[in-house]
């Protein structure tokens, strides 16, 4: 994962580093299926019964139940995930929204706007990069990790944050 706060799994002791990540784009469950029998999986998620079941690259959610979006390459939200509600907002409100209207980033909108939209239109290499919730009345969480990542199917970006520890309000 290249960029800015770039996360090292191989360096981290009893971990072996998963090649892909299969989870609900609401609850953010990882699959229960059991190991090669795709033809058990479902596309919806057994869990919550509301999402989707996505596919990622195995570095791209920093945990499960992570607060996350789903992003079209037009930037628009497609989904939230549950724990993605407090920090962005309820899903049934942001779906359709553009990104820009719910985070910055102190590195240019270009940047994020380029990675984000290269995620949702091709298999790219999850990268990371600091963000901020713009909406005025947005919980003070100051500065927040995001993961940018492809994810599909259908093919899209997923955004995913966590608190960075920096600039909170
Ligand atoms: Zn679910």
């Amino acid at each position: 994962m290249p960029l800015l706060t770039h996360t090292d799994d191989h360096a981290r002791p009893g971990r072996t580093r998963t090649e892909t990540v299969r989870f609900c784009s609401r609850c953010g469950g990882p699959d229960d299926a059991l190991p090669g029998r795709p033809e058990l999986r479902r596309r919806v998620c057994e869990r919550c019964g509301m999402g989707v079941m996505l596919t990622a690259a195995g570095d791209a959610l920093p945990g499960s139940g992570a607060a996350f979006l789903i992003v079209t390459a037009e930037l628009a939200v497609s989904a939230v995930s549950r724990s993605g509600d407090k920090v962005f907002g309820e899903e049934g409100e942001l779906t359709g929204s553009h990104l820009l209207a719910i985070v910055t980033s102190p590195l240019g909108d270009e940047q994020l706007e380029q990675h984000v939209r290269r995620a949702a239109l091709s298999r790219t290499e999850t990268i990371a990069m600091p963000v901020r919730l713009v909406p005025e009345d947005a919980p003070p969480v100051g500065t927040l990790s995001a993961r940018i990542a492809s994810c599909g199917s259908p093919h899209a970006a997923l955004v995913a944050v966590e608190p960075s520890g920096f600039g909170i309000r």
